[in-house]
Parts: structure tokens; C-alpha cells; sequence
């Protein structure tokens, strides 16, 4: 029997799942990709081969409520079905939140668990959500090995003053720190920046996860010293539905002039800010693109994103003293050449040079001349999860010495 990973990255009404088997040298292998949308509802599943061809389509549970837990049972009944040689062997997540205890992938276990749910209060929004496919695994499936993978675990090693607010020293001790997200992302951008650009593996890269969230992270040498976002993923620059920066003062306005509660501000700067609010129009770039002729609020909201990014830029060039490379990646970072181009005019000061039909065309260079180079890199973040999936359990596997 073939030993196959499945890698969870679980939303409130979502499910992404990836299969992997053990390619060359054991290094993990994608052979299928699938997603859940709608849980909760009647979902929508549909899955892809290693080869990107659909291989099920279909819309499941009409009449009867049908959440994570269906959505699990099913993927392992469909594997059985489709891969009788493969038995699945360990299930890795993507957590949101890994604290101050964990800079690494980790076997979870019920010490783990407890963590991950003292950390709920830092990610409200998220992490219950990563908390839930890893209880119904281990209620399901217990003798299945499961690994947390963490998107604040990559920032961990930034300098000590790099994850500090300003605030008084018991608010820190408590863990009010910044934290970052989007490190999986950020780690796979740095693991294969050599293989496009040897020199900038071991130089000062600002890498741009640009997508439905949003977040800068300067790296030096392929590690994290900064990143624009901090406590919560709300920080940082504007997203598709989040806010991005905002001067705490706004937040003190909203609960005692607008009358807002705790809950309803933290739903309008989550879900009701960003793209979509200052647009009115759309929280994602393809629909505010298509709409800047006709609506004035959609161009303001892609020139507040850009402005933001060019701030941004600026500032995690400070805190490496230089740049060398710009890395776009996520689904506007890969997808949209107008926000590229946009970006990188912007930041022309620091030395860039467009290079229009590369970045028409997505790269992978989109730059040229002497200055510091711009890539299109797309990102990966489930085949990190596989990888550190693989790493936790060969290393339980090495003999004690
Ligand atoms: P998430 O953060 O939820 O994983 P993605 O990384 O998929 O989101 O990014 C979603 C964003 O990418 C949306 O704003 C979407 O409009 C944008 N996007 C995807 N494809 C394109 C495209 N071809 N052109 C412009 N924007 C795109």
C-alpha cells in the first residue's frame, strides 16, 4: 500500500484538500487537489488530478445538513474508492495561530490541542476553524497521525523588536505581540527563490502575498525580519473585505460615537472594509478591474491597495537597508499585470525597471536593466504543509540515539 497525506485548510464554509504521495527520494507528491464550498448548505465539491483535469464535480447533501465532518468522511470514502493502493497515512493542517510556542511543524497531540485552544482569542475568526477538521480526525480516524502546520510560525524568528507594539510590558508577557501571518506562503517563496534567482536566496527580498488577504514580509536571506501584518491577520495593508492599518482611535469612534459593540466593529473591519468598502463595488480585483471605466469607487480602491503596497514597500526596504529582489505572489501578485505594473512604477525610486511584455505575459522576470529584479512566483502553501508533514514524521521515525 501506498502511504498518501492529506493536507486540510479548512474556512468556515470551506474545505481545501490536497492529496500527496511519496515521489522521489519520499519527497511528498500532489496527486489530487479538491474543494468544499458551501458547507453547511448543500455543497459544492469538485476535484483535480495531479494534472489539473477535474475528476469530480458534483453538489452533495441536498436536504440534510452537511458540514466539515461529512465533508471529511466523504474525501476518505472517495479516496478508498479511487486509489485502493493508496492508504492514507497522516493528515497535516494549516493552522492560523501557532503562538509563541511553536516556530515548526507539530505532531498534535492532546498538549497541542489545549494550546491551539488557548490561542483562539488571538484569531477568532480563523482558528476555530482550523480547531474543527483536527477534533473530527481524531474523533473519526484516531489512530491517524496529524501535524499542525502554522502561518505565524515562519515570523517567529524575527529580532525581538520586530514583534513588539508599543504597549505597556504585561500586555506583551500576555502575547499582544505582532506575530505575521501568511508564513507558509512566505516559507515556499523562500525555499524555491534560488531556483529562479540564485542571488536573491541569499539577498534582501520583499515578498507580496497579494490576494483575498494581504500581507508584505521582508526577507533577508530567506528569512523573515518583517511583515506588515501583526496581532490579528487584520493589520497591514488593505484587503479584499479587511481593512488593513488602522489608528486604534477609529476603533474607540466605532464602539462610542457610532454605538457599535465589540462584535459588530470587528465584523465591519473584517468584512465590510477593504476592497469592497472603499469600493462599494467588489471585494475581488478581477470584478473592480473590469469596473473602473464605469465606477469611480472601484479605481480608488485599487489606488488605496497600490498606495498602501508603495508605503508598505518602503518601509520593509528601512528594515533590510536595501532590496535586491520584489516577489509577487497570491491571486492578484500572480494574476493581475495591471496591479504588478502599478506597483512597481510606484517603486521605481528604489530601482525598479518594468518590463511591460514580461509582466503581460506573467513573468517569470518582470523587470530588466541593472536595478533590483521583480518575479511573479506562484505561491504553494499546501505542498509546505506536506513537506513539514514529512519532516515531523521521518524525524519520529530516526532511531533515539
Ligand atoms: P485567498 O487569499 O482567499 O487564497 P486568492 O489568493 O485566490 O485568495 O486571491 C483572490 C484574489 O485574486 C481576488 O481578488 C481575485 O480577483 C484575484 N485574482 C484571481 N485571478 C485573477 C486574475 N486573473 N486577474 C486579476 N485578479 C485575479
Amino acid at each position: 500500500m501506498i502511504p498518501a497525506s492529506l493536507v486540510l485548510n479548512a474556512g468556515s464554509s470551506s474545505l481545501k484538500f490536497q492529496v500527496f504521495e511519496p515521489g522521489e527520494g519520499g519527497a511528498p507528491r500532489r496527486i489530487f487537489r479538491g474543494l468544499f464550498e458551501g458547507l453547511g448548505g448543500s455543497p459544492h465539491l469538485l476535484i483535480r488530478d495531479g494534472a489539473g483535469a477535474v475528476v469530480a464535480d458534483q453538489r452533495l447533501g441536498e436536504g440534510k445538513p452537511y458540514g466539515h465532518e461529512e465533508a471529511l468522511l466523504h474525501v476518505a470514502a472517495w479516496l478508498r474508492a479511487h486509489r485502493r493502493e493508496h492508504r492514507l497515512a497522516a493528515v497535516g493542517h494549516r493552522v492560523v495561530h501557532g503562538g509563541l510556542a511553536y516556530s515548526a511543524p507539530v505532531r498534535i497531540d492532546d498538549a497541542v490541542v489545549r494550546e491551539l485552544e488557548r490561542l483562539v482569542p488571538l484569531a477568532p475568526l480563523h482558528q476555530p476553524h482550523n480547531l474543527e477538521p483536527i477534533r473530527i480526525v481524531r474523533r473519526q480516524f484516531p489512530e491517524l497521525p496529524q501535524i499542525a502546520c502554522f502561518d505565524t510560525a515562519f515570523h517567529r524568528a524575527r529580532p525581538e523588536i520586530a514583534q513588539l507594539f508599543a504597549l505597556p510590558r504585561d500586555m506583551t508577557e500576555r502575547g499582544v505581540r505582532r506575530y505575521g501571518f501568511h508564513g507558509l506562503s512566505y516559507a515556499y517563496i523562500a525555499s524555491v527563490l534560488g531556483d529562479y534567482a540564485p542571488a536573491l536566496a541569499e539577498g534582501r527580498v520583499v515578498a507580496a502575498h497579494l490576494g483575498n488577504g494581504a500581507s508584505l514580509c521582508a526577507l533577508d536571506r530567506g528569512r523573515s525580519v518583517a511583515t506588515t501584518m501583526g496581532f490579528s491577520a487584520l493589520d497591514g495593508l488593505p484587503m479584499g473585505t479587511r481593512c488593513g492599518s488602522l489608528d486604534a482611535g477609529v476603533v474607540f469612534y466605532m464602539l462610542r460615537e457610532m454605538g457599535l459593540d465589540a462584535d459588530q466593529a470587528e465584523r465591519l473591519l473584517y468584512t465590510r472594509s477593504g476592497l469592497l468598502g472603499v469600493s462599494g463595488v467588489s471585494n475581488d480585483m478581477r470584478t473592480l478591474r473590469a469596473r473602473t471605466a464605469t465606477d469611480p469607487g472601484a479605481r480608488t480602491a485599487i489606488d488605496l491597495f497600490v498606495y498602501r503596497i508603495g508605503r508598505e514597500i518602503g518601509s520593509l526596504v528601512a528594515a533590510l537597508k536595501g532590496i535586491d529582489g520584489l516577489v509577487f505572489t497570491g491571486g492578484i501578485g500572480e494574476n493581475d499585470a495591471a496591479t504588478r505594473a502599478e506597483v512597481l512604477r510606484g517603486a521605481a525610486w528604489a530601482g525598479f525597471t518594468l518590463d511591460e511584455a514580461a509582466n503581460a505575459s506573467g513573468g517569470p522576470c518582470v523587470t530588466r536593466g541593472p536595478g533590483p529584479s521583480a518575479w511573479v512566483i506562484p505561491t504553494d502553501e499546501e505542498a509546505m504543509i506536506a513537506h513539514g508533514m514529512h519532516d515531523v514524521l521521518a524525524e519520529a521515525r530516526q532511531p533515539a540515539l
